[in-house]
């Protein structure tokens, strides 16, 4: 969520809280929800092909064990940076669980950085090896999801990058919940390789409580929006600690009722037909561009950050990498 537009909403926070205080009833009827996993094969602290496979394995095996359809989306440069056959072996799995498989970009770069041309090439170059696997099964690459969720700025390049992925048969792949997953999924791979137990689990659990209250405001936040219940796009991370917490995120879902449905069933509702009339440079969600769109406030009042502990020793795992700050290398 952008600073600029919070503190717009804490303009109108007053009648934010009026509308929002109360939870919506989300319990009352069943909603949808589409799953959707970023960053293939696979997001962590280190580069480490054992752990990258493994975390594949797992996630698929929750999936199928759930019988929840998926959609994950896949970063080609990847590929080169372990082993290239184990990572497009991984790649295939997801193909042979029944799941999709869609573009990510080939380098995960921002286009408020590439300009449109450059970001269209990279968009092309990570084709190749997504393709071949989708068509060797007769199906095709139908899906785009854009890093960071920056979609490009100015108007002319974001138009520029939209008018190429229709016409080159792409479906931009919206977020309506974003959890933030992969601010904890590094701690949680650091507390992993220094066999810290205790510190893992309350990660997991902050993880958890994080995931689960995010999506009860997305259901409400739609539902102010729409005045209905609409169909949501969960973002996920190709991570460990997603691995590892399937059933739980299951256990979620039931608990929210939520059903678990394809993006293209998600999609089908006419609230994904909402104009998305955001042109500025920051990674925000679908809610908040439909939120301008429909001149709508969301309920800010009541969402949540990550614990200010997991967002400290993210940064602190950042700087120990020597990396830029936090928010150009957030890995949504
Ligand atoms: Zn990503």
């Amino acid at each position: 969520m952008t600073t600029t537009f919070r503190a717009f909403c804490a303009l109108i926070s007053a009648a934010c809280l009026i509308s929002f205080a109360e939870p919506a009833p989300a319990h009352a009827e069943t909603g949808k929800i589409a799953l959707t996993i970023d960053d293939l094969p696979g997001l962590t602290l280190v580069p480490d092909q054992p752990y990258v496979n493994y975390l594949n394995e797992m996630i698929l095996r929750g999936l199928n064990r759930h019988r929840f359809p998926a959609t994950g989306f896949v970063n080609e440069s990847k590929l080169d940076s372990l082993d290239r056959m184990q990572q497009i072996a991984n790649l295939q799995k997801w193909i042979d669980a029944g799941m999709d498989l869609g573009n990510h970009t080939f380098s995960h770069d921002s286009p408020n950085e590439l300009g449109a041309a450059g970001y269209i090439a990279d968009i092309v170059r990570g084709e190749p090896v997504t393709r071949g696997l989708l068509q060797a099964k007769g199906r095709s690459l139908r899906w785009f999801r854009h890093p960071y969720l920056e979609t490009g700025t100015p108007a002319a390049v974001k138009r520029e990058i939209d008018v190429w992925l229709a016409a080159h048969g792409y479906r931009i792949a919206p977020v309506t919940i974003d959890a933030d997953d992969w601010e904890f999924a590094e701690p949680y791979d650091d507390a992993i390789s220094r066999h810290d137990e205790p510190r893992r689990l309350r990660i997991r659990a902050q993880y958890l409580e994080h995931t689960e209250r995010t999506i009860a405001w997305s259901q409400t936040a739609s539902r102010g929006l729409f005045d209905r219940p609409i169909p949501l796009v969960l973002l996920l991370h190709a991570t460990r600690l997603n691995a590892d917490v399937m059933d739980d995120l299951a256990a979620i879902l039931k608990r929210r009722n939520l059903r678990v449905v394809t993006l293209d069933e998600a999609m089908r509702d006419p609230a994904y037909k909402t104009r998305d009339p955001y042109v500025g440079k920051d990674g925000i969600d679908w809610l908040e561009r439909w939120s301008e769109e429909l001149k709508k406030p969301l309920p800010w009042a009541t969402w949540r950050d990550p614990p200010k502990d997991i967002e400290a020793q993210y940064d602190r795992l950042q700087s120990d990498r020597h990396e830029p700050p936090v928010t150009s290398v957030k890995s949504n």
